[in-house]
C-alpha cells in the first residue's frame, strides 16, 4: 500500500510527537484538534522542539523547514479525506474515541487504515464504530514518540492481515521498531509498567522513601533511564489515571487500582510535566 498522507487526531503530547516523526520522514501530515488554539499551540510546540534540535546539531535547518512545510493543522474532518492512514491520539476516553472512529469511517475512503494510539481501551469498540473493522488497528507509540522507537502493533479480532502488514511497513518507514500484541488492556508495556509505578507511589505514600530516593534507586540500582515517578509525570497523571481505570475495570486486580495521591493530584489539575507539577515540580 502506498502511503503519502497521514492524518493524526489530537495535537497533544503524543499526537504532536507522532506528527513530527511522520513529517520528518517525508509524509504530508494533517493534524486535527478540537479548536484553532490547540492546533496553533501544537504547530508551535513542534517548531520549537525541532529548532531546539537544530540548535543542538541534532537536525539540519533544512530537515526542520521541510518537515514544517509538510505539517498541516486543521479542525475539519474533511481535511483528512485524502489520508491513507489516520492515527488517533485524542483523549483516553472510549466515548470520545468511538465518535472519532465513526467520523473517520464516514470521511475517509474504505482502504484508509484507521489506527489508534490508545494505551488501554478496547480497539474492537473503535472498529465497530468505524464500520470498517478490517482496517482498524492499534499503533501504540511511546512517549516521547520522536525519541522512543517502540510501537506496539495491536491486533483486534477483525483486523485484516494486510492491514497488519501495511501498518508494520509504515512503522518501518518512519524508523520505528514494532512488536505484535493482541487487543488486551495495557498490551505488553503498560501491563508491566503501571503496577510498577503504583508500587513506587505506595512507597512514597507510606513514607518508606522520598520520591527522589525511589527514583534514584531505580535509576542507579536497575539502570533505568528514568525513575517510575518521573515516568508517571512524563506520561501525564491524568492519562495514567485513565489508563489504570480501564485496566482495573477489565482485570479487576488491585495492582491496577490508582493510588490515592494520584487521584488527588489529578483532581487538583496537577498532571505532571505538562502542567509543571506532579510527583516532582518542573520549570
Ligand atoms: P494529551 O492530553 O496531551 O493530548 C490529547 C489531545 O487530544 C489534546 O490536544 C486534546 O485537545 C485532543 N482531543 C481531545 N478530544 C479530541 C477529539 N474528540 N478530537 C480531536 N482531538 C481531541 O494526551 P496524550 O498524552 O497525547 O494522549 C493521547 C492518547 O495517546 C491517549 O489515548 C493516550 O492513552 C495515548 N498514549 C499516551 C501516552 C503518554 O505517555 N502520554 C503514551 C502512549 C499512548
Amino acid at each position: 500500500m502506498d502511503i503519502e498522507r497521514v492524518g493524526v487526531i489530537g495535537f497533544g503530547l503524543m499526537g504532536g510527537g507522532i506528527a513530527q516523526v511522520c513529517a520528518v520522514h517525508g509524509y504530508e501530515v494533517s493534524v486535527l484538534d478540537v479548536d484553532d488554539e490547540r492546533v496553533t499551540r501544537g504547530v508551535d510546540t513542534i517548531r520549537a522542539r525541532m529548532e531546539r534540535d537544530v540548535a543542538r546539531n541534532r537536525m539540519t535547518q533544512d530537515t526542520c523547514e521541510r518537515a514544517m512545510r509538510r505539517l498541516h493543522g486543521t479542525t475539519t474532518y474533511d481535511d483528512l479525506a485524502a489520508c491513507q492512514i489516520v492515527i488517533e491520539a485524542a483523549v483516553e476516553d472510549i466515548a470520545a474515541k468511538r465518535e472519532v472512529f465513526k467520523r473517520l469511517g464516514a470521511v475517509t475512503p474504505p482502504e484508509t487504515i484507521l489506527a489508534s494510539n490508545t494505551s488501554s481501551l478496547p480497539l474492537s469498540e473503535m472498529a465497530a464504530a468505524s464500520k470498517r473493522p478490517g482496517k482498524v488497528i492499534g499503533l501504540h507509540f511511546f512517549n516521547p514518540p520522536y525519541a522512543l522507537r517502540l510501537v506496539e502493533v495491536v491486533v483486534q479480532d477483525s483486523t485484516d492481515e494486510t492491514t497488519v502488514a501495511d501498518a508494520m511497513a509504515f512503522c518501518d518507514s518512519i524508523n520505528r521498531v514494532t512488536v505484535r500484541v493482541k487487543d488486551t488492556p495495557g498490551f505488553i508495556v503498560n501491563r508491566l509498567l503501571v503496577p510498577f509505578i503504583f508500587d513506587a507511589i505506595h512507597l512514597v505514600e507510606s513514607g518508606t522513601a522520598t520520591a527522589q530516593d525511589v527514583d534514584q534507586a531505580c535509576k542507579i540500582g536497575l539502570n533505568h533511564a528514568l525513575g517510575p515517578l518521573a515516568t508517571a509525570d512524563l506520561i501525564g497523571l491524568d492519562t495514567l489515571l485513565f489508563i489504570s481505570e480501564s485496566m482495573f475495570e477489565e482485570y479487576g486486580e488491585p495492582r491496577f487500582k490508582a493510588p490515592t495521591s494520584l487521584r488527588r493530584m489529578v483532581s487538583l489539575g496537577h498532571f505532571g510535566r505538562k502542567t509543571g507539577r506532579g510527583y516532582f515540580t518542573y520549570e
